[in-house]
């Protein structure tokens, strides 16, 4: 469904991702961790169209989309929630979820769509009317990944869902995340917590500066002793 090949990325001179190379399979809830400064968000953000690419290829569903405009690729079916969510605080909960589906195709499902996440995230039903900048970060996180599934996509790319969430919201959210994919959303996630991000992804990558070091199964990865030194504190 998405296969990404070489694919490298800079800032100016300085390069953030050195030849990446994965695959997402049709209906995958995929993982790729790796500590700070690793290129997660590089990698994601590229993915979502908002970084070029230097060189390499991103093909999603057998189109290359490389060098599409940011918003040809939420047109193809990628939708991202971004690192630090990037609600519009000062709008409330609603006007931030109807933003999500302003194409049109998105825009003619938004009664289906809103009642949809409203099903999958209760808490926001009696938060509508409130400004998003009054949520907890939880409730804010939810808004996040409600705002991309209103648009409808196929692939939802989701930038550390976990960061600064406590232990319990972190296990709300992720257990959120395995319903989207179970209703048939492909995920691909960046996280830096590793224990939790591998206990509910189908695969996963390893990055590290800038480049896959591992890929496979997560109980695999989990019994390799570099992984469990890098990640776990073992
Ligand atoms: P974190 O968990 O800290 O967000 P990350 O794995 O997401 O880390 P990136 O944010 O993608 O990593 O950063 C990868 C590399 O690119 C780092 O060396 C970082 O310093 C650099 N970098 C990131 N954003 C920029 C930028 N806007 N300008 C210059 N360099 C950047």
């Amino acid at each position: 469904m998405l296969e990404v090949r070489d694919l490298q990325v800079a800032y100016g001179a300085a390069p953030a991702l050195w030849g990446v190379t994965l695959e997402l399979r049709p209906g995958e809830l995929l993982c790729v961790v790796g500590p700070n400064g690793a290129g997660k968000t590089t990698l994601i953000n590229t993915l979502a169209g908002i970084l070029r690419a230097r060189a390499g290829r991103i093909v999603f569903d057998g189109q290359d989309i490389t060098a599409l405009a940011a918003h040809r690729f939420c047109t193809a079916g990628i939708a991202i929630v971004p690192e630090g969510r990037r609600l519009f605080t000062g709008m409330s909960v609603l006007e931030n979820l109807e933003l999500g589906s302003y194409l049109p195709l998105a825009k003619s499902q938004r009664k289906e769509s809103l009642a949809s996440v409203l099903e999958l995230f209760p808490a926001l039903q009696e938060k509508l009317a409130s400004p998003a900048g009054e949520l907890s970060g939880g409730q804010q996180q939810m808004v996040a990944i409600a705002r991309a599934l209103m648009a409808r996509p196929k692939l939802l790319l989701l930038d550390e869902p976990s960061l600064g969430l406590s232990p319990r919201i972190v296990h709300d959210m992720f257990a959120a995340i395995r319903r989207i994919n179970a209703a048939g959303v492909s995920v691909l996630m960046v996280e830096q917590n590793v224990a939790m991000a591998m206990q509910v992804s189908s695969r996963a990558y390893v990055l590290e500066e800038g480049s896959i070091v591992a890929e496979g199964l997560p109980g695999e990865l989990l019994e390799r002793p570099e992984i469990q030194r890098a990640y776990l504190g073992v």
